[in-house]
């Protein structure tokens, strides 16, 4: 087995920036003032919300914002296997902070999600939403319209695979409304 080293993992996370959360450049400058303030405010106070925070496991880098065009809230992406010829898979991890959800959206070649820490929800179009937890292994088919994200109070990590890129691998759609997040 080969261990990706640190150059390859970042090339794959600029390439997911571009590839499956496309490029939120406009708001760097004022991203990372937030994330610096907010970093400062966590280590003098600590409120309810941050705790639940820090009690989830990160065991890849948080990575990068995904743009507000494909979801609600705050998601950050870090690429860990880009797609090649020979494997035509994309690996990465994405931390949904609390109340953050993808749009809805189809994978071409499907998907496999594996929850590595907090609770979360995923829903495919036409079915009920559920819950998503520590250790829950999930398939979402092939074309099939769907979501995923945190719960309202407790963030989520979630390792993607997506399969068969050769097909494609994410067709974003509109945003999943309060009233069907909730339900
Ligand atoms: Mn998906």
């Amino acid at each position: 087995m080969k261990k990706i080293n640190l150059r390859n993992s970042l090339l794959a996370s600029s390439l997911f920036s571009v590839l499956l959360l496309g490029s939120c450049k406009e708001n760097t400058s004022t991203e990372t003032e937030e994330v610096a303030s907010e970093e400062t405010a966590q280590t003098e106070t600590s409120t309810s919300e941050e705790s639940k925070e820090s009690e989830l496991d990160f065991i890849f880098p948080k990575g990068d914002k995904g743009p507000e065009k494909n979801f609600t809230g705050n998601a950050f992406n870090a690429g860990l296997v880009a797609p090649d010829p020979t494997y035509t898979t994309a690996v990465g991890n994405v931390y949904f902070e609390p109340g953050g959800r993808s749009n809805w959206h189809t994978h071409p070649g499907g998907q496999i999600l594996i929850i590595t820490d907090g609770k979360g929800y995923h829903q495919i179009e036409g079915q009920p939403k559920e819950i998503m937890e520590k250790g829950d292994v999930i398939k979402c088919p092939p074309n099939k319209r769907h979501w995923h994200g945190a719960s309202e109070d407790t963030g989520v990590q979630q390792m993607y695979i997506v399969p068969n890129t050769e097909k494609g691998i994410v067709e974003w759609m509109e945003a999943v409304t309060d009233s069907v997040y909730t339900k």
